[in-house]
């Protein structure tokens, strides 16, 4: 189990003036759970998984982003009792990734001549890498920094395994069987990077990150946006795959309630001017779906 806690989280544009964005954010999302986060444009949604990203246009001003891992979230890691909570917002954006929290639009760029495979494949070994220094002894002998150090000077793109990664052969097999759970076409593995993808290639592309990368939390930021019909299916079979297949805690902010009923969420948050204003079930998203965003306001500052 694992499980992301935003607590009073605020954040302001990173520069000086900066506007304040986000107000007190306060959201928890756990393993196996899957949590919408919607709230009208501009109400500080996008912001929200960016600051959990680590992304340098914000600036916390307060608050913290923990994550909690049990000790045996990582199948290879025994995480001890001192290593079982983290303020990620202490850590590098790849060090966050490592313990476990997924950033969905994090999908790179056009790389010239990199395939899927050879990226996704990158991406884990990194992660893994990342990982194990994170949950590694402070006592590190001298000679094992050295060999450490000695590794990284292999170029990751070169398909050579060092010890401890992922090599070609069992990767290849590790995709076969993601893709086949996303129901995933299989020539897409051999495409070049984000080369020609469509809007609805790149979403798929990033659910089957998310699958490769097995992460505890998934956040993702409007993957629903600009797919027709057949698209929007597939991802969320993706989506829903990366809960029920990895248990994986997913906080899926939306704008629109269309998606929700493919996945179906077990919490809805509605964000208004920077905070988590309303919380409730599926109920919510469909009531926001018919009266729109005017009476959560209403109610919200009636009360306040
Ligand atoms: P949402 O995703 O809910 O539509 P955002 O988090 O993208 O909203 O934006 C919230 C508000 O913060 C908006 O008014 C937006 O213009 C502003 N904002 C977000 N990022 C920046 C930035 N880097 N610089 C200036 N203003 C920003
Ligand atoms: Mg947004
Ligand atoms: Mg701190």
């Amino acid at each position: 189990m694992a499980r992301l806690e935003i607590k009073n989280l605020h954040a302001k544009v990173n520069e000086d003036g900066g506007e304040k964005i986000l107000n007190g954010v306060d959201l928890e999302v756990a393993s196996g759970e899957i949590h919408a986060l919607m709230g009208p444009n501009g109400s500080g949604k996008s912001t929200t998984a960016k600051v959990i990203a680590g992304h340098p246009a914000y600036e916390v001003t307060d608050g913290e982003v923990l994550i909690h891992l049990d000790d045996d979230e990582f199948e290879d890691i025994e995480i001890t009792e001192d290593d079982q909570t983290w303020d990620i917002l202490d850590l590098e954006p790849n060090e966050r990734a490592a313990l476990g929290v997924f950033l969905g639009f994090q999908y790179p760029a056009e790389i010239e001549g990199v395939t899927m495979v050879n990226f996704l494949r990158t991406a884990l070994n990194a992660k893994l890498e990342e990982r194990e220094e994170l949950f590694e002894d402070d006592e590190e002998t001298e000679a094992e920094a050295e060999e450490d150090d000695a590794g990284y000077e292999t170029s990751p793109m070169e398909g050579e395994a060092d010890e401890g990664e992922i090599g070609v052969a069992e990767f290849q097999q590790l995709l076969k069987e993601k893709m086949e759970q996303l129901e995933m076409d299989e020539t897409f593995a051999q495409r070049y990077l984000n080369a020609g993808f469509s809007g609805g290639e790149k979403k798929q592309n990033e659910v089957l990150q998310a699958a490769i990368l097995e992460p505890s939390i998934a956040v993702l930021d409007e993957i629903d946006s600009g797919l027709d019909i057949d698209r929007l299916q597939d991802v969320s079979t993706g989506i829903n795959a990366l809960r029920d297949e990895q248990n994986a805690g997913i906080l899926q902010i939306t704008h629109y309630q269309r998606i929700l009923d493919y996945v179906e969420p077990d919490h809805v948050h509605i964000m208004l001017d920077g905070k988590v204003a309303m919380s409730g079930d599926s109920e919510l998203a469909v009531k926001l779906e018919e009266n729109g965003y005017d009476w959560v306001r209403e109610e919200v500052y009636e009360t306040a």
